[in-house]
């Protein structure tokens, strides 16, 4: 039996195709309910409970004061990097915000629509954010970099960094390194539920924060749902996904070494290669063990257990219709297409959080330094939801000014609505009683 699962299409009730389509992190049931005593110990003891949190689940000894990580140890995580990932970083923050500031729209637009009315939008950034960078089967310095970067470029006043302790006790170098590059002073060292409990409400240390963003584990997303009426919970990032598209136009073995990409991350990831051609499908599984040998056996466990179960493999379509439809309804984070008509099936797509176009356009350039966030949405959210990006750091307010003349010719129907909803207040404010009280005359 082939290592990596084939899943027909053309043979399979509709109960089966419902089944491929969901996440591992459908059903977070289970988890909100043990997050609740997390959430609860931080909002009645704050710091003390963060102390006791880190010892059971990241199994270190912090005292209170080691929750902020100092500011030495921020200026001197450079030192601590070798030179090729010290200039990754760079890159990557140079490219990142480059992309960002593309981004950013005008600060402030007025137009007049209607004669002697000026009405438009003006942009502000949000006084707060906490980025949370993971580190748990892994860690993910990238991820400083995908979310504060654009915060920074947005304007948000507050910056901080929240991140589980590693096993010394401290935030990984190249985080450290990071905040340093982008001038971020607050790195405190809290992870899962307990992170987001600490920044909602606020604790000693930590300071409670207007939203947070980034990626995580259930813990996190399930917190987030939680305590989503304290804070801005933001688009929750779980498990990684990716679906690639491929035809006979790529070599088999492109499409394989793809698939490994995303299922890496851990057990709970998904990854899926979809195509119309058998032939091409079984050629895709054949060529996938050889890179599990290259990945090394922790990495390479993960991606055998997502590609052999139902959450990964190859997904055999009977026609082109038939492979889009299951694109766009699954909605994934990551869609590679793998076809030298790449251009020609972009308007096929219409839900992806992140759409890469043919055989160089690598999966791991634009997780790392292509200027994009990879913090993109998961879970089927694709459908509705868009990469982190400076809008996540921002809001808008509309601006409306108008003349004498304006308002005089706009009033009447204002009054005529505010009669028929019944708001006697709101129609007086646009009746002759503010013409008086302009003509400094007594209201009534
Ligand atoms: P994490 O930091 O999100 O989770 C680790 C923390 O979870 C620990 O510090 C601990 O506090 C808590 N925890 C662990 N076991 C617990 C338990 N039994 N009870 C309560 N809390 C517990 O790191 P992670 O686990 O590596 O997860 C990161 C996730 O983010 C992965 O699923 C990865 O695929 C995903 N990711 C997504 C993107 C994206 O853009 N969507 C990018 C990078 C990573």
């Amino acid at each position: 039996m082939s290592p990596v699962a084939i899943h027909d299409l053309a043979n399979m009730s509709s109960e089966a195709r419902t089944r491929l389509l969901e996440r591992t992190e459908a059903d977070l049931t289970d988890t909100i309910r043990k997050v609740e005593p997390i959430i609860a110990a931080v909002r009645t003891r704050g710091d003390d409970a963060l102390v006791e949190l880190a010892a059971k689940f990241d199994g270190v000894t912090l005292d209170r004061t080691a929750l902020k990580v100092s500011a030495s140890q921020i200026a001197g995580a450079e030192k601590e990097l070798d030179p090729e990932i010290v200039a990754a970083i760079r890159l990557s923050v140079a490219q990142v915000r480059r992309f960002h500031e593309a981004q950013m729209p005008d600060n402030l637009w007025l137009s007049e629509e209607t004669e002697g009315a000026l009405i438009g939008d003006r942009w502000t950034s949000i006084d707060s954010v906490a980025c949370y960078v993971p580190r748990g089967k892994g860690f993910f310095p990238s991820s400083a970099i995908m979310t504060a970067v654009p915060a920074k470029v947005a304007g948000v006043p507050r910056v901080v960094i929240v991140t589980p302790p590693g096993p010394d006790g401290s935030a990984d170098a190249a985080t450290r390194f990071i905040a340093s590059l982008i001038g971020i002073e607050d790195i405190y060292l809290c992870g899962g539920a307990q992170a987001v409990a600490a920044v909602s409400y606020g604790t000693e240390t930590v300071p409670k924060c207007a939203k947070i963003v980034g990626p995580g584990s259930p813990w996190v997303s399930a917190a987030r749902q939680l305590l989503s009426n304290r804070i801005d919970p933001g688009s929750p990032a779980g498990p990684s996904e990716l679906l690639v598209y491929a035809d006979s136009s790529v070599p088999a073995a492109l499409a394989a070494l793809e698939l490994t990409v995303e299922s890496e991350h851990g057990p709970d990831s998904s990854a899926f290669v979809v195509t119309t051609d058998r032939a091409l499908a079984e050629a895709i599984a054949a060529a996938v063990p050889q890179f599990w040998e290259a990945m090394g056996e922790y990495r390479a466990d993960f991606s055998r257990t997502v590609l052999n179960g139902r959450n990964g493999g190859i997904v055999l379509a009977p026609s082109i219709e038939a492979a889009f439809d299951f694109i766009n309804d699954y909605a994934a984070e990551h869609l590679a297409v793998l076809s030298t008509l790449a251009f020609e099936l972009l308007p096929r797509i219409r839900n992806a959080g992140e759409i890469l176009l043919g055989p160089h356009s690598a999966i791991p350039i634009a997780n790392f330094v292509l200027g994009p966030s990879h913090v993109l949405p998961t879970g089927g959210r694709a459908n509705t939801a868009s990469p982190l990006g400076v809008f996540d750091f921002m809001k808008r307010s509309s601006i409306a000014y108008l003349s004498q003349a304006a308002y005089q010719r706009l009033a009447p129907a204002a009054r005529t609505f505010a009669q028929y909803e019944g708001f006697m207040a709101h129609a007086n404010s646009v009746s002759e009683i503010r013409d008086r009280i302009l003509s400094n005359s007594s209201p009534f």
